[in-house]
């Protein structure tokens, strides 16, 4: 029900962090994976990594923001590499400010690269699996989608209408066998998350409120992915799975 041999995968925003892990980890379910991110360079070593194992990855560096770039980028992957069975919306960025003193550019930028991203990617590779009858979509929301922290609003803003456009994808597509989902992960360790865990104050309050009492490691999210990108959750559609070691059942 796992196995996901004889699939195609895209996950973009995946040169390094939560991406490249859970790029890997739909490889090892049997997936041939292609890897996104803004630029090639990143991309480089982290098909060196994944050849490594064993995994030949494809490749598109575009601009998720960038609609003309999305276009081109699974035009050509398509073409060259295989039709999209698999989509991860994996990119994302944070820009921190208080909202009082949040610039407009902050606000667009997180707005575009977190939500406008997974509208953009997501419509162009749902019209190939309509055509194609079906397909999974596998939206990266946050556990910040229901519960903002100071600082980021532009972020929270744009992971809860990322739960939305889940839902939105889910009434228009499930009916053409794509099943639409998400994964809210919680405080995971990566460079994204280097300001916190290396702040103290932060530290400590992160890993005493998680009822786990530590932080996420990326790989905490491939079992959630797997299952989402599978034949196990073929009747699934709009779920968010939260993995966030508790975080958000606790007061
Ligand atoms: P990360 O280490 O900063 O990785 C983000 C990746 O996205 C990078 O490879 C980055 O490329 C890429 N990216 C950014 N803008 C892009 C664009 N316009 N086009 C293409 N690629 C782009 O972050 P992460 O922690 O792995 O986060 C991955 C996802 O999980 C994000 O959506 C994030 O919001 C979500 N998430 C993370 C946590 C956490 O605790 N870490 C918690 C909840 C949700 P560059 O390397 O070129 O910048």
């Amino acid at each position: 029900m796992f196995d996901l041999s004889g699939k195609t995968a895209l996950v973009t925003g995946s040169g390094r962090g939560i991406g490249l892990v859970l790029a890997r980890g739909l490889a090892r379910a049997g997936a041939r994976v292609a890897l996104n991110d803004l630029d090639g360079d990143r991309i480089a070593p982290a098909r060196e990594e994944l050849r490594r194992e064993g995994h030949e990855t494809g490749a598109a560096a575009f601009d998720v923001t960038d609609s003309a770039a999305v276009r081109e980028g699974l035009d050509r992957l398509e073409r060259e590499f295989a039709p999209l069975d698999i989509l991860i919306n994996n990119a994302g960025i944070h820009r921190r400010a208080p909202l009082a003193e949040m610039p407009v550019e902050d606000w667009r930028l997180v707005i575009d690269t977190n939500l406008t991203s997974a509208f953009l990617v997501g419509q162009r590779a749902a019209r190939g699996m309509i055509a194609r009858g079906g397909g999974k979509i596998i939206n990266i929301c946050s556990l910040n989608c229901e519960l903002p922290r100071p600082g980021i609003g532009n972020y929270s803003a744009a992971k809860g209408g990322l739960v939305l456009l889940t839902r939105s994808m889910t009434v228009e597509w499930a009916r053409h066998n794509i099943q639409v989902n998400g994964i809210a992960p919680g405080y995971i360790l990566t460079e994204m998350t280097r300001p916190l865990s290396e702040d103290p104050e932060r530290n400590a309050w992160i890993v005493g409120r998680t009822p786990a009492g530590r932080w996420g490691r990326p790989e905490d999210l491939i079992g959630a992915a797997v299952f989402l990108a599978s034949e196990a959750s073929a009747f699934v559609n709009g779920q968010m799975i939260f993995v966030d070691g508790g975080m958000r059942v606790a007061l």
